[in-house]
């Protein structure tokens, strides 16, 4: 059997959650509506994601070279990268693979968050300049807000204690003085200033990753004058791009009419 026209989504993001989500809403208000497959990938980090539409897969490809085959494979005509804006590697990937199959790519970038005047951010370029921030401030309690999947550069400082917010589990071996806490946005202001204020917290490091569901806590931090080393975006591929779900889903429209 000819597989159906696909669009491959690459997920992991808010965004792609909702893309999905959305699609979902209109073919079930409207049967058939949406005449093509969507594929949702995930590189694996999460167990079990779920789609509310379409199907799954779950790994890498295999570098650009996989990814073209892949795209070849499953009748994909169009990619739309929701990758979250850290995800830069599989962002390239997805714009060689494309630009090699002819393929049309969509990125969907929600915009940085910028700092306010009673912001105290120390903006760093990597690990290791978090590092550097961390021995300037010498505070006595960080909050790692930067996921559970980079947190091999601070597991042997010695000092500071450490509280590491991540959605799943994360590994807390070496010789640093690290807790868990888990927790998914979306969080609020009181909320985040609570958490702040409870853990007596005097540093806090996040990723730059925009967006309003992890936001608030910046707005708190800045509330008890804490500190935020805060990472700077990775480059990404000079792309097609639109800041949101909304403007996704009517290019997506546009290139379903144009291949329907
Ligand atoms: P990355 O550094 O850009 O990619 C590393 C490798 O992981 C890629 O070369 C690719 O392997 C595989 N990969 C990444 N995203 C994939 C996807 N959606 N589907 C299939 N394979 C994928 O990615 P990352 O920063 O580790 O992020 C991994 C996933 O977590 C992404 O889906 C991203 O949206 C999500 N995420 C990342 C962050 C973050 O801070 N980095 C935060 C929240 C969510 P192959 O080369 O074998 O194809």
């Amino acid at each position: 059997m000819i597989p159906k026209a696909t669009v491959l989504l690459l997920g992991g993001s808010t965004e792609a959650s909702a893309i999905s989500r959305m699609l979902g809403e209109r073919a079930s208000a409207v049967p058939g509506a949406i005449g093509v497959d969507l594929i949702t990938s995930f590189a694996g980090r999460t167990r079990s994601p779920t789609v509310p539409f379409g199907s799954v897969r779950i790994g890498g490809f295999g570098g650009i070279d996989g990814l073209v085959d892949h795209l070849r494979g499953n009748r994909v005509i169009a990619v739309i990268d929701a990758l979250h804006p850290f995800a830069s590697v599989m962002a390239f990937h997805a714009s060689e693979a494309c630009a090699r199959v002819g393929l049309p790519l969509l990125k969907v970038q929600r915009p940085p968050w910028t700092s306010g005047p009673d912001d105290r951010w120390i903006e760093v370029d990597d690990m290791g300049d978090v590092r550097r921030a961390i021995d300037r401030v010498d505070p006595r309690r960080v909050l790692l807000s930067i996921g559970r999947q980079e947190l091999d550069p601070f597991r042997d400082i010695v000092g500071p204690t450490f509280l590491v917010r991540s959605i799943e589990p994360a590994d807390l071996h070496g010789s640093w003085d690290a807790t868990a806490l888990l927790d998914r946005g979306p969080f609020t202001e009181s909320g985040e200033r609570t958490l702040l204020e409870r853990e007596r917290i005097d540093l806090l490091v996040t990723k730059n990753s925009g967006g309003t569901a992890t936001a608030p806590k910046l707005a708190a931090a800045a509330a008890l004058a804490i500190p935020v080393a805060v990472l700077r975006r990775p480059p990404v591929p000079d792309v097609r791009t639109v800041p949101t779900v909304g403007e996704a889903l009517a290019w997506l429209d546009g290139v379903l009419q144009v291949s329907g």
